[in-house]
């Protein structure tokens, strides 16, 4: 007992030492223009089931630490928003995603690029300003970008979140609530907010084949998008079943690994000069 007890204490330090070494080799990687080099992007394709095209992508980081692994953002996005490092990764994952977009672009395909925000980046002062300058210097027609923001964003200042959604808007970009049906946020909150698309939570995707409950938060959802005139894009289709039920129910904007798990640009370029060949 007394050498488990030892040991659960060696483990517990462990588990600080490696959380406050991530967040140094974190910090590092970010501050220099090499060092944003370990962050990678990748890209998820978007696919509209009707017409069978990848219409879009949504842009998904992963960091490629000292050691070569490379890490998925669940296990770093929560830690660089407790030490604010996500604002400038999140300029930096926005910047080089907008210069991807572009250069898909020139080679003759227009694709959506959808870009995830997150709260603490939305409630910086300069974030408005930022995403103005990235727009510029990428030269991204802003009707291709659209950013994905949490309804989290409109639970703490609804006012603050509605101007800001304005103004964002007015510039041309799109705004999509992410992770839908999870949140706080209640139909009144969403009625008469300026969105443009929302996108249906994978956890009632998942479970929508063997839950009735689920798969009528999916009808109430697809109803009110239409009835607010609202895109809908369901994420987390990972068979036929759930892509054809989907479908059945009026969905036709698709994201999940039955289509494709997110992909470097490389593989996203190969897939779209194929298409162009056929
Ligand atoms: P999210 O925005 O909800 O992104 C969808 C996540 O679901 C991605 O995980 C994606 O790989 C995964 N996914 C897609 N299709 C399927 C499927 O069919 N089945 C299953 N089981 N999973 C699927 P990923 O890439 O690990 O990202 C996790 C979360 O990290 C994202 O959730 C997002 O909240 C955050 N994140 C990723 N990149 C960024 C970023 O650049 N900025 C910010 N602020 N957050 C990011
Ligand atoms: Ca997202
Ligand atoms: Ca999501
Ligand atoms: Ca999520």
């Amino acid at each position: 007992a007394k050498d488990s007890g030892k040991n659960q204490y060696k483990f517990y330090n462990q588990g600080l030492e490696k959380k406050l070494q991530l967040k140094q080799e974190l910090e590092s990687s970010l501050k220099t223009t090499s060092g944003r080099k370990s962050f990678e992007i990748y890209y998820q394709p978007k696919v509209n089931v009707h017409s069978k095209n990848m219409i879009g992508v949504e842009a998904l980081v992963r960091w490629r630490n000292a050691s070569g692994e490379l890490i998925p953002p669940g296990e770093f996005i929560s830690l660089s928003e407790e030490s604010g490092l996500i604002i400038p990764l999140g300029e930096y994952v926005l910047t080089e995603a907008c210069r991807q977009a572009v250069a898909w672009k020139e080679s003759g395909h227009e694709l959506i690029l959808a870009v995830n925000v997150s709260i603490i980046q939305f409630e910086d002062s300069k974030f408005l300003s930022m995403l103005k300058r990235v727009l510029e210097d990428s030269k991204i027609s802003p009707h291709m970008l659209e950013l994905e923001l949490t309804e989290s964003v409109l639970a703490k200042d609804i006012e603050y979140a509605r101007k800001l959604i304005e103004e964002i808007r007015l510039l041309g970009v799109k705004i999509a609530l992410d992770d839908f049906g999870t949140g706080y946020s209640s139909l009144s909150y969403i009625n008469g907010f300026p969105l443009d698309v929302l996108k249906i939570d994978q956890s009632f995707v998942r479970n929508m084949l063997r839950s009735k409950t689920d798969q009528t938060i999916i009808a109430a959802i697809i109803q009110m998008a239409n009835g607010l005139n609202l895109k809908l894009v369901a994420e987390g289709v990972e068979t036929q079943e759930h892509a054809d039920e989907l479908e059945k129910m009026g969905c036709e904007i698709m994201q999940g690994y039955f289509f494709s798990r997110p992909v470097t640009a490389d593989t996203i370029t190969s897939t779209l000069e194929e298409s162009k060949s056929i």
